[in-house]
């Protein structure tokens, strides 16, 4: 069922201790399967590239649950195994999704995961609707495409980030200044000083430290939903009290599917979604593993092979 492509575009995440050789991809597809029917996949049609599909087995106790990102038997591209950054690759047809019009590959490649996971995790498991006050912890590589996405929706939304810069760039976006946390504020104090207190509907921590999770439970009101995705410090700490006498839902998510990533694409092509990626060379990849390491990498670098053609 699969087919060997070159593979273009290389996304790396800006994240510390990321070992995956290419999990986020786009290329080119050189050459079809015999098992390949759906006549979408053509020669030269660009598509962005999904690192955990599913094998799709009825027999898959995950992928016969609708959990096909969670699948250990199908292919787990940079995840365990040879990843993206490969010049070629072969992949099943779910694994592929045809790139709508005006979006670069580098773009796409960074939506398979930096925006696919935050649009699965708030559209599929937080379930947000545009009624909902959300508050937003983080707007790092996730995080910022998380607030266009619950601005997309439509929803309020309050962030908070400790980087003058990135809490700037939600202003930029047209997030009015009394729902951004002031850099250096106590997240507590704020809320109860912007009379949010118990307006709170849904928390996205896309952060996951001690500090973020614990002010998530002070803050959300009773019946809300704690949406977990950043994972900074491994074990964090669940005030039983708080979480049933509030009756709380604290939902974590785990990457996208195949649909999201349609549905995302659909929404970079109409300008709804902007990733934020700078290019580089795959050839120049020892180079951009020190720049990255040195902070001068702003959000996602997409390294380019050599024998791509764009
Ligand atoms: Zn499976």
């Amino acid at each position: 069922m699969g087919y060997a492509r070159p593979s273009m575009m290389n996304a790396w995440r800006k994240h510390k201790g990321n070992k995956e050789p290419g999990h986020e991809g786009c290329g080119e597809i050189i050459e079809i399967g015999e098992g390949v029917k759906d006549t979408k996949f053509k020669l030269g049609v660009r598509v962005a590239l999904l690192a955990v599909p599913g094998c799709r087995s009825e027999s898959c106790t995950e992928c016969s649950r609708d959990l096909p990102q969670l699948c250990s038997s199908g292919m787990r591209h940079g995840i365990g195994q040879d990843g993206f950054f490969a010049e070629y690759v072969a992949v099943n047809v779910h694994a592929a999704v045809p790139l709508p019009e005006g979006i670069s590959p580098a773009v796409a490649a960074v939506a398979t995961d930096a925006v696919t996971t935050a649009y699965h995790g708030i559209t599929r498991r937080a379930e947000v609707k545009k009624e909902e006050t959300v508050f937003l912890f983080g707007l790092g590589g996730l995080g910022f495409n998380a607030l266009q996405i619950v601005k997309h929706i439509g929803a309020r939304v309050i962030v908070t980030d400790l980087r003058q810069e990135k809490l700037d760039a939600a202003l930029s976006l047209g997030i009015p200044s009394r729902d951004v946390v002031p850099a250096g504020k106590s997240v507590q104090d704020f809320v109860q000083e912007s009379g949010l207190h118990g307006k709170i509907d849904t928390i996205l921590d896309f952060v996951g430290k001690y500090q973020t999770f614990e002010d998530a439970q002070q803050i959300v009101r009773p019946g809300g939903k704690i949406l977990c995705v950043g994972t900074l410090d491994r074990r964090n700490e669940i005030d039983m009290k708080i979480g049933i006498r509030k009756r709380l839902s604290i939902i974590f998510t785990y990457g996208g599917q195949q649909r999201d990533l349609v549905e995302v694409l659909d929404l970079i092509s109409s300008k709804v979604l902007q990733p934020q990626v700078e290019l580089g060379k795959l050839s120049d990849f020892p180079q951009a593993l020190k720049d990255l390491g040195a902070g001068k990498i702003k959000d996602r670098i997409a390294l380019v092979s050599d024998i791509a053609d764009l």
